[in-house]
């Protein structure tokens, strides 16, 4: 299975056979982006590493009365800029340097949001679909226990990734706040809204993708109206994605699922296709005058492409295939190293995932200002503060681009390493 989280960069590893870890290209990325500027080498050595990795084996009785122990981690990145911030997942691959990588990257894309978090991944090596809910219960509220010292609302706050949904996130809170002995929403983001998460929350990281996706078709003096767009994943990015931007005029003309995808030239009508949470892989049974696979789907002759389904579909077999005219990173990693070079070297802009899917932290810092000041907002409002926020982020990497005529993806890279650099800077080191 390609892995669904690589960060990608420029400067390949030579074999993408083999591709590099989460880690290797969270640094060698850090490491490009310092490249292009002027700071102090040590904070950059001190960003390759993790401020602390909490390893803890979580064990858990069994339906049928025996006892499992599990391996779970909380690496924490930064948090200069504020506290550690970043998703948990459940899933057998989880491992100690994995999260390392992924919880760079989060540092990286709250700094392009500007959001006052640094970032942090954890999750338990588990298949979650062999544990049944009461296992999954049981298993989240131990490793809670085992990590409670070191998160907390001021201190390191989980969200939902890979295996793990908002009913994790409150079984999170309940045994945080349990032991704590209040009711601590703050601790956690990604909850259902009855106990203190936000609304708009499930539909952000689509909803901010629409955004970039708007703003690269404009910035690119098209027009909307006349815009073919392929999107490959019909889930939470990938449908909330499509449906926004056939409201706002675009020409929705491909959508898949992992089984393959429909195609129509005279566009979509998106909101009669299920989504996966609607109903799951059920793409292929919406009346479409072509079908296409996932591989024919990225290549496809249109304006845009966002794949929002897994990392690593654009590599060096399809990258010089690839027809559209401009790619937006809805999942977290889709394009490999290699392809991001064949992209730059094509002329194809890459909006890169930090920026676009940021829409879902971003969500969960509201979550989180609304859990600490005990007070809900309105949908609207969260739409409308989204969207500044997106607009700002937008404006900081497009002005970097521009004045240092670098990729797009080096371009968030650079808005975020230059503000944690200067926090880091501002604050200087504890001799
Ligand atoms: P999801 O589970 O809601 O939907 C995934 C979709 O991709 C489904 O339609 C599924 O059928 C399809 N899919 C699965 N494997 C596929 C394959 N091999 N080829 C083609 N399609 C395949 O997932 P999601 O939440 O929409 O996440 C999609 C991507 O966006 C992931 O990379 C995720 O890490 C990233 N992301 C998600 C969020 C979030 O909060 N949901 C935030 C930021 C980034």
């Amino acid at each position: 299975m390609a892995t669904s989280s690589t960060p990608s960069s420029d400067e390949p590893a030579e074999d993408e056979a083999e591709p590099e870890s989460a880690l290797e290209t969270a640094r060698r990325q850090l490491q490009h982006a310092a490249d292009h500027l002027d700071i102090d080498p040590n904070i950059v050595e001190r960003l390759k590493h993790p401020r602390g990795v909490h390893e803890v084996t979580v064990p858990i009785e069994r339906d049928d009365g025996t006892v499992d122990v599990f391996t779970g981690y909380r690496a924490q990145h930064d948090s200069v800029r504020g506290p550690f911030k970043g998703g948990l997942r459940y899933h057998p691959e989880v491992t100690r340097d994995e999260c390392v990588g992924l919880g760079m990257w989060m540092t990286w894309k709250c700094a392009v949001m500007d959001l006052p978090f640094g970032g942090a991944k954890g999750g338990i090596a588990v298949n979650p679909k062999e544990l049944s809910d009461d296992e999954k219960e049981q298993l989240t509220r131990r490793f809670t226990e085992e990590i409670r010292d070191v998160i907390g609302p001021t201190v390191d706050i989980p969200a939902p990734d890979m295996g793990t949904d908002p009913q994790t996130m409150a079984w999170l809170m309940d045994a945080y706040s349990m032991q704590e002995g209040e009711t601590i929403p703050g601790v956690v983001t990604g909850k259902p809204p009855i106990v203190g998460g936000s609304k708009g929350r499930d539909g952000a990281p689509g909803r901010s993708v629409a955004i970039i996706v708007r703003e690269a078709i404009d910035y690119y003096d098209k027009d909307i109206k006349v815009t073919d767009v392929a999107i490959q994943g019909y889930g939470s990015v990938g449908s909330n994605a499509a449906r926004l931007l056939d409201e706002w005029g675009a020409n929705i003309v491909a959508v898949s699922d992992v089984n393959g995808g429909v195609y129509d030239t005279n566009g979509l009508d998106t909101h009669s296709i299920p989504s996966h949470h609607e109903e799951p892989e059920a793409v292929l049974g919406h009346d479409a005058p072509e079908t296409v696979t996932n591989d024919e789907l990225l290549e496809l002759d249109v304006d845009v492409l966002v794949p929002a389904a897994i990392g690593n579909v654009l590599t060096a077999d399809n990258a010089g295939e690839i027809d559209a005219d401009l790619i937006i990173e809805g999942a977290n990693g889709p394009t490999t190293s290699t392809a991001s070079e064949i992209f730059a070297e094509r002329g194809i802009p890459v909006i890169p995932d930090i920026l676009a899917n940021a829409g879902g932290v971003t969500v969960s810092y509201f979550e989180w200002l609304q859990d600490i000041n005990r007070r809900a907002w309105s949908l609207e409002r969260v739409n409308d503060e989204l969207e500044t926020e997106m607009l700002t982020a937008w404006k900081a990497v497009r002005e970097e681009f521009e004045a240092r005529e670098v990729t797009w993806r080096d371009a968030a890279y650079i808005v975020a390493l230059s503000r944690i650099a200067e926090a880091h800077d501002t604050r200087g080191l504890w001799p």
